[in-house]
């Protein structure tokens, strides 16, 4: 994709504090990172989103994420680690390209995650029914 920024920096158009990269994968550091450290696995081949990636692109974004989590958490000191992709714009994706941070974390570094609710019994197998229907 020739507007997408991923696909200039994957294309060496755009520099970036690359840390890995194969013939799938390329794995470079955030340049606004919620810590230092925090890394982005971007597939060289350009899809969207989890919604319309392709088999073979998502694993092995999987598995370099696997791979280069326990190293940026070595590298970084921090006591954990958030695994995050976000997708479409209401999600908070920023590139419309699909990709998935390794976040470090830090004891009492004061950041909640996602608010979440009590929801009751009938609208949890409500949806489960929908759910299991489309697979
Ligand atoms: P997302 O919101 O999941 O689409 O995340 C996109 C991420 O890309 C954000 O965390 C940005 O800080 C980061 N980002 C944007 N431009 C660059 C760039 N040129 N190099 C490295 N990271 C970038
Ligand atoms: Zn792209």
């Amino acid at each position: 994709m020739t507007d997408c920024l991923f696909c200039k920096i994957i294309a060496g158009e755009i520099s970036s504090h690359k840390i890995y990269e194969d013939d799938e994968v390329l794995a470079f550091l955030d340049i606004n990172p919620v810590h230092l450290g925090h890394t982005l696995v971007v597939p060289k081949k350009h899809s969207e989103d989890i919604l319309s990636i392709d088999s073979d692109s998502w694993r092995a974004v999987c598995e370099r994420t696997r791979i280069l989590a326990p190293i940026v958490h070595g590298a970084t000191g921090a006591d954990g680690i958030n695994v995050i992709m976000n997708n479409k714009k209401s999600a908070g994706q920023l590139i419309d390209h699909a990709h998935t941070h390794i976040v470090p974390r830090f004891k009492d570094d004061g950041f909640k995650g996602l608010p979440q609710h009590k929801e009751s019994d009938e609208a949890l197998a409500a949806m489960r029914e929908k759910i299991t229907a489309l697979i």
